[in-house]
């Protein structure tokens, strides 16, 4: 029996695992499962190459209270620094297998299966993040342009194209950027006048890139639907002055949601759309844990939110259930 099992490797499952082998406990006794083929799924897939990765991320202090903490650094060097983290406290990841099911026992123990096997654990940590599904349009999107709508801007290189970039946080300014660096004729569709949820640099960039006549920005713009003409997406939108137009592609950056019916099918109590966490990211299930993107509410996570998430939650988890030793 493992004493920590957690789920997903990205910056808050990682950062959980060096926060309990800081508090003592063999690397033995820790599992890490994560779907994909690599660790830090959501970093590699969605974040553009280029993109400097912001240490105070959607506002959230860059100040750090645990082992792992980031300041401003390029996306490679992010990669790196978890790569790292995960060698020198030498931890067991198993790649390629997705927790789908999580079972109480009655010795308050879980067993975890994935479609491959299954584990059994003390605690449970779930830090899987938002972004197994990204949020999509509530509009239908035609079939024939499953080619050319996108999520992120890394699965399809988009070169020399004209291409709409549907969104008004963030990640919309980092993907406008990165595609007009690729050659790319990009126009943004924002629902507002404002970009309240973009921080300063990424505000200032697009205005900038606006301003140089290399960013359309097409403000309080809603679409209403898509067809497809020549294999081409047309964007039709809600406003009568904004005509049709047809592009060779969409980037959605619409964010991703808390996977719901996952943590609801583990009896985890909801208050409207969030988990209900107690103190220190435990669920209302005994043993269980919630932590990084996930325990982040409306407001969204970050890295270093992340690795606090896990120190906290881990400080619970010393006291409560494994007695281990952590700086309070
Ligand atoms: C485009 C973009 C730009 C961003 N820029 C910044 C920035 O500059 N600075 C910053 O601090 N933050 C940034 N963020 C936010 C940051 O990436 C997240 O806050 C952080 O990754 C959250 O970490 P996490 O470990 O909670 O979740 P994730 O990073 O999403 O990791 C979850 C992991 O769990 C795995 N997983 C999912 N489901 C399962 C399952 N059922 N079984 C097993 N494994 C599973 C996934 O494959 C993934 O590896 C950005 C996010 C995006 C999308």
């Amino acid at each position: 029996m493992f004493d920590l099992l957690i789920i997903g490797a990205g910056p808050a499952g990682i950062s959980m695992a060096v926060e309990a082998r800081k508090a003592g406990i063999d690397s033995s006794k820790i599992i890490i499962i994560e779907k994909s083929e690599e660790h830090s799924y959501t970093i590699r897939k969605y974040y553009p190459d280029s993109k400097l990765v912001t240490a105070n991320y959607k506002g959230h202090e860059a100040k750090c209270f645990g082992v792992l903490c980031i300041s401003d650094l390029t996306k490679q060097e992010t990669i790196s620094y978890l790569d790292k983290a995960l060698k020198e406290n030498n931890l067991n990841v198993v790649y390629n297998e997705t927790v789908w099911k999580i079972h109480p026992n009655e010795d308050k123990s879980f067993t975890v299966y994935t479609q491959k096997n299954n584990y059994k654990a003390k605690i449970v940590v779930i830090a899987i993040g938002i972004f197994g599904k990204p949020n999509k349009p509530d509009y239908k999107i035609p079939l024939s342009l499953k080619n050319k709508v996108f999520y992120d801007v890394n699965s399809f290189e988009i070169r020399n194209s004209k291409v709409l970039v549907v969104g008004g946080g963030d990640s919309a300014s980092e993907y406008c950027q990165y595609l007009i660096q690729n050659g790319n004729d990009v126009t943004l569709s924002y629902r507002r006048e404002n970009f309240n949820r973009m921080n300063e640099i990424n505000q200032k960039s697009i205005f900038e890139l606006e301003k140089l006549g290399k960013l359309k920005i097409l403000r309080n713009s809603n679409i209403n639907s898509l067809t497809e003409a020549g294999g081409k997406p047309v964007v039709i939108f809600k406003e009568q002055e904004l005509a049709s137009k047809t592009y060779d592609c969409i980037v959605y950056a619409l964010g991703g949601t808390t996977p719901e019916n996952f943590l609801k099918a583990l009896s985890i109590e909801f208050d409207g759309s969030m988990p209900k966490l107690k103190e220190n990211y435990e669920t209302t299930v005994e043993g269980l844990f919630l932590i990084g993107d996930l325990s982040a509410g409306a407001k969204g996570g970050s890295i270093n939110y992340a690795f606090n998430s896990a120190n906290q939650a881990m400080k619970n988890i010393c006291q409560k259930y494994l007695y281990c030793k952590i700086d309070v």
